[in-house]
């Protein structure tokens, strides 16, 4: 692609690292930011860069928040003792619009997956561990997705707090094999946390 301007290559080579972004596309998002009025693009670039710099991380439960401890495990109407565990921030958003969990959540930041060179201690798992020691969960509930990454995930973690003698449940699956929990619709991913089954039936050990 021949670019008249260096400064337009620029922004279309950035626009086109994102997923699912090719140089057509970058090229046709940047032309729109060009006729739109310039306050619109600053503004879109000031948002991203606040973003950047200014996220955190919950520092119980991963998830990302504005200030050190998120909503969610500040509320004091939420049970802090039933804790879900979950691959990323997009599930945490897919269980709070079903309205049928009252506990907290963890977020884990991904799944164990070798394949992808990703292991146990890639992800905040030992954070985990150490809150069940500690006796502050009575029920762990496993709600990743239901792949060969999500069950590998789920069975470590079985495994590393299995002795702490807590409850582990796993969403039951009304959700089918292999779905995202992001795509599931609202009452059906409710229903499967409501009616969420003992982790042990749910493997053969
Ligand atoms: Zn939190």
């Amino acid at each position: 692609m021949e670019f008249s301007s260096k400064l337009l290559e620029r922004a279309v080579n950035e626009m086109s690292q994102l997923p699912g972004i090719g140089k057509r596309t970058a090229l046709r998002l940047v032309l729109h930011m060009l006729r739109q009025p310039k306050e619109q693009t600053i503004g879109l670039a000031e948002a991203l860069q606040n973003m950047r710099h200014e996220v955190k991380f919950c520092k119980s439960c991963h998830n990302i928040s504005d200030v050190a401890l998120c909503e969610i495990c500040s509320n004091p109407n939420r049970n802090e003792e039933v804790v879900c565990v979950v691959e990323d921030i997009r599930d945490v958003m897919a269980i709070e619009n079903t309205s049928s969990f009252k506990g907290l959540y963890h977020v884990l930041g991904g799944k164990i997956s070798p394949m992808d060179g990703i292991g146990p201690h890639d992800l905040n798992i030992e954070s985990l561990v150490t809150k069940v020691s500690k006796g502050e969960v009575k029920e762990l509930i496993f709600a990743l997705s239901s792949t060969m990454e999500g069950d590998t995930t789920n069975f470590y973690i079985f495994k590393r707090i299995q002795d702490f003698g807590i409850i582990t449940s796993t969403i039951a699956r009304g959700i089918s094999v292999g779905d995202e929990l992001e795509y599931a619709d609202e009452i059906t991913l409710g229903r499967s946390i409501v009616n969420r089954i003992p982790f042990e039936s749910s493997i053969k050990i």
